[in-house]
């Protein structure tokens, strides 16, 4: 499978989480077009994502649009239902009309705190695919399933669950998110990650297709910083990060897109 990393865009993604208003969120999003402006950034080589509340989204897409920035972005969750009686939900169709590229569908707060199961992320992302928006799908084990199942068990069975009825060749972005490293400050090691990054793309082989498993773009998640990211960029099955804390620092964040650069430091 090393080898076939050169066919696919690194994604540097960033998971808001609820911070930042839509007032924050204007001047924070225009200092990071800024920012990777002043810097170059090829957007080509390296797509870079922010995932802001919905309430900010409307303000971010009128940004992005007026000042033709490069910057994608999504929601951090979306409903399986269309539309209907479902008060507090956000439609998929909704995040589409706001031209949102992605939605972040199963991360482990919401697993955890809203008590999502694997069926209903299925659903989830049954939902995005409908509505044109590609999911990025969060997978990943708790200290304690690591120590009981080992290293890749459980994001793959999640991986599975989440996949079970998705057509052969789906466009979607898969993120490994160990629960112990998330906003713990203790990342995973580059080849843990590679590890389980590795077991997920031939879970994937099956599930969408060899084609669509080679296309398929493998994030990290949990204490990414711009001090270790080039660690994780190096492997040959993570293609890019999805960053929580460090994507609401404004350097940390324009650093850990530019990767590139510190690659070898
Ligand atoms: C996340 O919540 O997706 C995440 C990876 O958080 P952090 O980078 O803060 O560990």
């Amino acid at each position: 499978m090393a080898g076939m990393s050169t066919t696919r865009v690194p994604l540097i993604a960033g998971n808001w989480k609820m911070n930042l208003d839509h007032l924050q969120s204007i001047a924070f999003v225009q200092k990071l077009a800024w920012s990777l402006k002043d810097a170059k950034h090829g957007f080509a080589s390296v797509e870079v994502a922010v995932f802001p509340p919905f309430t900010d989204l409307r303000s971010v897409q009128t940004l992005i649009s007026a000042d033709k920035l490069e910057l994608k972005f999504g929601g951090q969750d979306l409903s399986a239902y269309d539309s209907g009686a479902y008060t507090g939900e956000i439609s998929g169709a909704f995040l589409k009309a706001l031209d949102c590229d992605y939605v972040i569908i199963g991360h482990s707060e919401r697993r955890t705190l809203h008590h999502e199961t694997d069926e209903e992320i299925g659903a989830k992302v049954t939902a995005a695919i409908k509505h044109g928006l590609v999911p990025v799908l969060c997978v990943g084990e708790t200290a304690d399933d690591l120590e009981t199942h080992g290293p890749s068990a459980v994001p793959v069975a999640q991986l599975k669950a989440a996949l079970a009825t998705a057509a052969k060749g789906v466009d979607i972005v898969v993120a490994y998110e160990p629960v112990w490293a998330i906003g713990s400050g203790k990342a995973a090691t580059p080849a843990q990650a590679e590890q389980v990054a590795a077991a997920l793309r031939v879970a994937l082989v099956d599930l969408i297709g060899q084609e669509a498993a080679d296309a398929t773009r493998i994030l990290y998640g949990g204490s990414v910083k711009a001090s270790n990211i080039a660690g994780f960029m190096r492997e040959p099955n993570v293609d890019g990060a999805l960053v929580g804390g460090a994507s609401l620092d404004l350097s940390e964040f324009s650093s850990i897109a530019q990767f590139q650069k510190h690659v070898g430091t």
